[in-house]
């Protein structure tokens, strides 16, 4: 297996559009400091996936050699997304991938059942299939446009840890994740690389910097404090991804850094290749 770290920054990007916040001036004043919504490429004997369908899909996808059209003037190697979560930052690329014939969806019935929107917008453009993707639930946290659906038994599966496999080499990939089941235990435990939420350092982050009212964990997602003590013990190699803007790791010189350093934790970076 063969993956390519397309973004790692959580919604809105670095810097996000309208945000003069420290992290985002500091991405305009140094171009090298940016960071496109978080997204993956995996190659395996199975084809060439994109794992969530960011606002920046076309780009990252120009950004990846494997990715990119040919030999047939309109032959993509691109057989489908695999989706996490039915936020808009991971899936709003769908719509940017209309151009395609097919495409294969891969995710949980709750967030096939959310963006049903989105398929009658594509309908018209293309041949959406829809596909189970092996998934290990990590949050009951719905996107806001899906506030007001209704429960129902596939209600575990809005938002998802990912495992991919090809052959031996086993990969979880959770970009966001508001609580840690045994089960996901067991999986990153298994792993040869886990990738996962690294959105804020610490549960406080969201309120000490005046983006919201609420912690980390309150807004589903689990901070590195909380995480990083168990990857460290962890046999496989451990990245953290999907990072705010308010994230102080966004500036190579932060503490932080050494801290994660120590306990043998990474932070990935656009354009990261990992073979396994
Ligand atoms: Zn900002």
């Amino acid at each position: 297996m063969r993956l390519q770290v397309l973004g790692t920054a959580a919604g809105g990007g670095v810097p996000q559009w309208n945000c003069a916040c420290p992290g985002c001036s500091g991405a305009r004043a140094h171009p090298g400091r940016r960071r496109r919504h978080a997204s993956l490429a995996v190659q395996t004997d199975d084809g060439c996936h994109v794992v969530n369908a960011t606002p920046d899909i076309a780009d990252q996808i120009e950004a990846c050699a494997w990715l990119r059209p040919g030999p047939g003037p309109r032959q993509s190697p691109l057989k489908g997304v695999i989706l996490t979560d039915a936020e808009l930052d991971h899936t709003i690329g769908l719509l940017r991938l209309r151009e395609a014939d097919t495409l294969e969806v891969r995710a949980t019935p709750a967030v096939r059942q959310a963006l049903g929107p989105f398929a009658d917008l594509l309908r018209p453009y293309l041949q959406l299939s829809w596909a189970d993707a092996d998934t290990i639930p990590v949050s009951g946290k719905r996107p806001r446009y899906a506030a007001d659906a209704p429960e129902s038994a596939s209600s575990a599966g809005w938002v998802s840890a990912l495992r991919l496999t090809d052959g031996a080499a086993t990969v979880i990939y959770a970009p966001a994740m508001g609580v840690w089941p045994d089960e996901l235990d067991a999986a990153c435990a298994a792993a040869d690389c886990v990738i996962i939420e690294g959105t804020f350092w610490d549960d406080d982050e969201p309120r000490r910097t005046g983006i919201s009212a609420k912690t980390a964990t309150q807004m589903g997602h689990l901070p590195i404090t909380a995480t990083m003590e168990r990857l460290s013990r962890l046999p496989g190699r451990c990245l953290y991804t999907h990072l705010n803007n308010t994230n102080p790791l966004v500036d190579p010189a932060a503490e932080q850094h050494k801290v994660l350093a120590e306990l043998g934790v990474e932070v990935a970076a656009d354009g990261m290749v990992i073979d396994l």
